[in-house]
């Protein structure tokens, strides 16, 4: 495989090349394909993108024939049939059957900027600045969303710009598990001298994808959403990487039963890859000014295709979510297991933890999860690591997933574990 110009010429800042440096090709729900033929089970599925796998032939087709019609490709934010489907089609797939009631900004098609769209709406809306945001968490890279972004790595990539406008608070389990971290927060809101500025809103993942598969508890969800409405804070939930079915519900608030005043979701949104997010807000929240926050590309129509096909295909009916479960309970078995092996062969201490396909196996040290991964690479299978010191062997496998594959993908993780430790 020749990757001189790829070495050359692509900018250091490139990552997920580092730990899979080959040239990929093709790709088919949960397989890749290198320029050697050779093939590769896929439980990274573009972070949480590809949720319904690489090329799925429903949405593919959705997507050749949209293009195949001369239907509008680009359109600023023109209103466009395509754009009418995809919200008459979320209105009646998501939002009417766990009644919901949103209207939704399309703000420019990656998550940092529904976030940054998030977090700025609701500061408009409230009249304050400050965005409660939980350690560990991730909701990316533009100025405003890295404010709210825990990882150092990135923090410190502004070239000494500060990021402002956001305080931290211990998320569910930082402090341990006998320690409710929600009564310090709940302290410093009825505390006029505990220095925190009055927050617009809090913004939260419920399942920390780059953070490290860190599960909130449900009653802890629960608690944080009364605290948001005794105090007049909204409520952003960060779906971005748990949503569109990732915990094996197409929401990932929808577990504990919570409301959002806001929620952002991208990566797997469009269902195939494409670029796409959106927000969705109270209708009482639309606070915009026509065009005060723009973008040249909002609402990308070939996603409109393809996501309006994927809400039709698998979320009509529990089908989906039923046999997303049912995978879960494989991994987190089999995870366990390891984990298991890991704690009581090798003495290193591990564990498995996750909701729905969102699992990860926290083996305590990164240089542990890496020499794993690593392994699994050469065995053929793509996975990564989350965490703050990427400690955590992370499955996002996509949730279409084969069960020969799937369970292919487990047989070489746990072989590799044993290969790369032994
Ligand atoms: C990936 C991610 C983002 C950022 O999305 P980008 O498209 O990479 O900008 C924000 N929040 C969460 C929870 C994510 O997982």
């Amino acid at each position: 495989m020749q990757t001189q110009t790829l070495e050359r010429m692509e900018s250091d800042v490139r990552t997920y090349s580092r730990s899979f440096p080959v040239v990929f090709t093709k790709a088919q729900n949960a397989r890749l394909t290198d320029e050697s033929g050779r093939e590769y089970i896929d439980f990274l599925a573009g972070a949480g993108t590809l949720n319904y796998g690489h090329n799925n032939p429903h949405l593919k087709q959705a997507l050749v024939d949209y293009l195949a019609s001369d239907g509008i490709v680009h359109g600023l934010d023109f209103w466009t049939a395509a754009k009418r489907d995809y919200l008459e089609t979320l209105e009646e797939v998501i939002l009417k059957p766990r009644g919901l009631d949103y209207k939704v900004h399309f703000p420019g098609p990656t998550g940092t900027n529904a976030v940054e769209a998030a977090i700025r709406l609701a500061r408009v809306a409230k009249g304050r600045h400050n965005i409660v945001t939980f350690t560990n968490g991730f909701h990316g890279v533009t100025m405003g969303a890295l404010a709210t972004t825990g990882n150092r790595k990135f923090r410190e990539a502004t070239g000494g710009v500060p990021t402002v406008g956001a305080a931290f608070m211990p998320y569910d389990g930082y402090l341990g598990d006998a320690t409710d971290t929600l009564d310090y927060f709940e302290k410093l809101l009825g505390d006029k001298s505990g220095g925190l500025d009055v927050p617009a809103a809090v913004i939260v993942e419920t399942v920390q994808g780059e953070g490290g598969i860190n599960v909130s508890g449900l009653e802890w969800l629960k608690r944080l959403e009364g605290l948001c409405r005794a105090n007049d804070i909204l409520l952003i939930v960060d779906d971005i990487q748990a949503g569109c079915g990732r915990t094996g519900k197409f929401f990932s608030f929808e577990h504990a039963g919570v409301t959002p005043d806001i929620v952002t979701n991208s990566k797997s949104l469009s269902g195939f890859g494409l670029p796409f997010a959106h927000v969705l807000m109270r209708p009482e929240l639309d606070k915009w000014k026509p065009g005060q926050y723009n973008g040249t590309f909002r609402g990308f129509n070939l996603a409109f295709a393809t996501a309006a096909a994927a809400m039709r295909k698998y979320w009509s009916d529990d089908t989906f979510e039923r046999d997303v479960q049912r995978k879960a309970r494989i991994v987190e078995e089999r995870f366990a297991k390891i984990a298991a092996w890991l704690t009581e062969e090798k003495g290193i201490p591990a564990s498995e933890r996750g909701r729905g396909l969102m699992r990860g196996i926290d083996v305590g040290q990164g240089d542990i999860a890496d020499k794993i991964t690593a392994k699994a690479f050469e065995n053929g299978l793509v996975i990564e690591t989350s965490g703050q010191d990427g400690e955590v062997v992370k499955c996002l496998c996509p949730l279409t997933i084969p069960d020969e594959d799937l369970i292919e993908g487990l047989d070489i993780l746990e072989t590799s574990a044993k290969q790369a430790l032994s």
